[in-house]
């Protein structure tokens, strides 16, 4: 028997409760891993709360993002022993995920921990700070560098928000960070934001085309913020889109995109391939600061996971959450 987190569907919605699974019900896959440490995203609070439609099949365990050691593999390029990372692939969606102490998963879904990072530091960065490096990593692409001017994070004070802030910042991007919570803003200039501003009128439907404000964003909200995003970005600046904390709709036109040549950017994270999947890795390696990341990282214990699931979804948790669960395994 193992401990899970598990979510089960009946007529009153998703019940989420902590329970002890028999081995035997271990999804298929040629590696099982003992989990050291897994996390809480927005995904995992939409899928415990059963807030958004995340979980594709039940009895789930929630969890896309663990950190562990092998226990069993056979797959070519894991033995007992190492320790890895799985971040996504459906994993907590449609497949049993970290919010357990076991887990059993495609070898070719995980990575090897990456140096120097520990396994309670790769749950702390975990999906939110892999994704903020490839939102990172598409302005990059796109050319947009530090002289263009400022860069916008919105959803600053939540998880992928601000690990985008700490990295853009240690970039040498003057970075505006945005947030509905106006009592984080000595939190969000501690991460390196150079000025803070209100949500407030980015939430109302804007012109079509804005002042010309931002060289470009990481954009979490969606919605009517990120259709203001757009509106506000300088001729031929680029958001990185990733999410939608803010909704899922785009109230926007299509004048940005004409008329200043502006890029919508999306971000995935769940099927991104494995070598870009390695490189934000590495590249978080390089660019993320460890003082940082310990100053945006909460823990909390496994028997509050359903609590703490509440209030990200409510908008009232800070940074990113990190889960210990066989803390000494790692
Ligand atoms: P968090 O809950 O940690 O952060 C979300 C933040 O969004 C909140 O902290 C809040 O920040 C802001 N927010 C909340 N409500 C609203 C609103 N109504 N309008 C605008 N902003 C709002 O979540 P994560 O950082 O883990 O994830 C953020 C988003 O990114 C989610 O939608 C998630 O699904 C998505 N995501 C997508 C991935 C991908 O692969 N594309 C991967 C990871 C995440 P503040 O109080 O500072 O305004």
């Amino acid at each position: 028997m193992f401990r899970a987190i598990l979510l089960e569907k009946n007529e009153n919605g998703t019940q989420a409760r902590v329970a002890e699974v028999d081995e035997s019900q271990l999804p298929e896959g040629d590696v099982t891993v003992r989990v050291a440490y897994s996390t809480l995203n927005y995904k995992d609070a939409l899928a415990i709360t059963g807030k958004g439609p995340v979980v594709r099949s039940w009895p789930m365990v929630p969890g896309i993002d663990f950190s562990g050691v092998v226990e069993a593999s056979a797959h070519p390029d894991y033995k007992p022993g190492d320790r890895v990372v799985l971040n996504g692939w459906g994993v907590g969606e449609g497949h049993w995920g970290g919010l357990a102490d076991k887990a059993r998963v495609k070898g070719d879904w995980l990575v090897p921990l990456q140096a120097p990072f520990t396994a309670r530091d790769a749950m702390a960065i975990g999906t939110a700070g892999y994704t903020a490096m490839l939102c990172v990593m598409a302005l990059e692409r796109y050319g947009i560098t530090p002289d263009q001017g400022d860069i916008l994070v919105t959803g600053a004070a939540g998880g992928v928000g601000s690990v985008a802030v700490a990295l853009l910042a240690k970039l040498g991007y003057r970075v505006v960070a945005m947030t509905g919570r106006p009592e984080e803003a000595s939190y969000l200039q501690d991460l390196g934001a150079a000025e803070v501003i209100p949500r407030g009128d980015y939430s109302e439907p804007g012109r079509p085309l804005a002042k010309e404000r931002w060289a470009g964003a990481v954009d979490v909200a969606g919605g009517q913020v990120l259709a203001n995003v757009c509106a506000s970005l300088k001729y031929r600046g680029a958001v990185a889109a990733c999410g939608l904390a803010g909704g899922m709709s785009l109230p926007a036109t299509v004048a940005p995109f004409i008329l200043r040549g502006v890029a919508l950017l999306g971000v995935d994270s769940v099927m991104c391939p494995r070598a870009e999947r390695l490189e934000a890795w590495r590249r978080l390696a390089q660019d993320l600061d460890p003082g940082k990341l310990a100053g945006l990282t909460e823990e909390i214990a496994f028997g509050d996971v359903i609590d703490t699931a509440g209030k990200l979804i409510a908008g009232s948790q800070r940074g990113r959450v990190v889960v210990p669960i066989a803390p000494k395994l790692a």
